[in-house]
């Protein structure tokens, strides 16, 4: 999929026409950031368990035993009905798309940051049985700024995952391990062109570009792609 269809596709989301798998999916990322969204702090705290445990009713048991609320910079956190509502939402969803998880750049503790985080994530997810349904996102941007090798990014993700079933190609604003989440258009920002062409090609599936800019920046961008070999 290329960023014009992807655009089109979000705009029909808005407008109620989309066709019903992707209306599904847009709909049920928006519940579910918007439900966490309000408190994102509480995310560092709970990713801590999601990582020891294997099924989404020992999630739920290791989620009772936390505090009922945590206090963050001065600001009370509610810890145990939100990690409950999380593992309930695990437990009862059923998925009618395939739901991919996305690196991250930012954050010393974030859960899909480094490849560490990302391992310990997917053992969680490899013990359920909806498993086979759940995919990988690999994002440039977040990878670059997130610390991860690019030459060795599409070798080390697969060796985990077993599988990429998306690129988000973003050039990125700012430096290696930096962990700013700051996109640019291709060739604007710091991804070395090469690497960043080569991890594209590499993991071989489809691309979206989440990139700055209206209609032109857009079109450069996908120039750009294909000018390296890809689309
Ligand atoms: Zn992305």
């Amino acid at each position: 999929m290329v960023a014009d269809e992807y655009f089109w596709l979000r705009v029909k989301v808005l407008e109620g026409e989309a066709p019903a798998p992707f209306g599904d999916a847009f709909a049920a990322m928006r519940d579910l950031r918007s439900d966490l969204s309000s408190d994102p702090t509480a995310w560092e705290d709970l990713e801590v368990p999601l990582g020891a445990v294997h099924r989404a009713s020992e999630l739920y048991a290791a989620y009772a035993d936390l505090p009922l609320s945590k206090d963050v910079g001065g600001k009370p956190v509610a810890l145990r009905s939100k990690a409950q509502r999380l593992a309930k939402a695990i437990e009862a969803t059923e998925l009618k798309v395939p739901l991919l998880i996305e690196n991250t750049a930012g954050g010393d503790n974030a859960m899909a940051r480094r490849l560490d985080r990302i391992a310990g994530v997917w053992e969680a997810i490899s013990q359920s049985d909806k498993a086979g349904n759940v995919g990988f996102c690999l994002d440039t941007c977040h990878a670059w700024a997130g610390g991860i090798d690019l030459g060795t990014a599409v070798e080390q993700i697969k060796a985990i995952t077993g599988r990429i079933d998306l690129v988000h190609a973003n050039d990125s604003r700012d430096g290696f391990d930096s962990g700013a989440d700051r996109h640019a258009n291709f060739g604007a920002g710091q991804l070395p062109p090469d690497d960043f062409a080569a991890v594209v090609k590499a993991a071989g599936s489809p691309v979206v570009c989440e990139t700055p800019g209206g209609v032109e920046e857009h079109q450069a961008d996908l120039d750009w792609l294909r000018a390296h070999g890809i689309g």
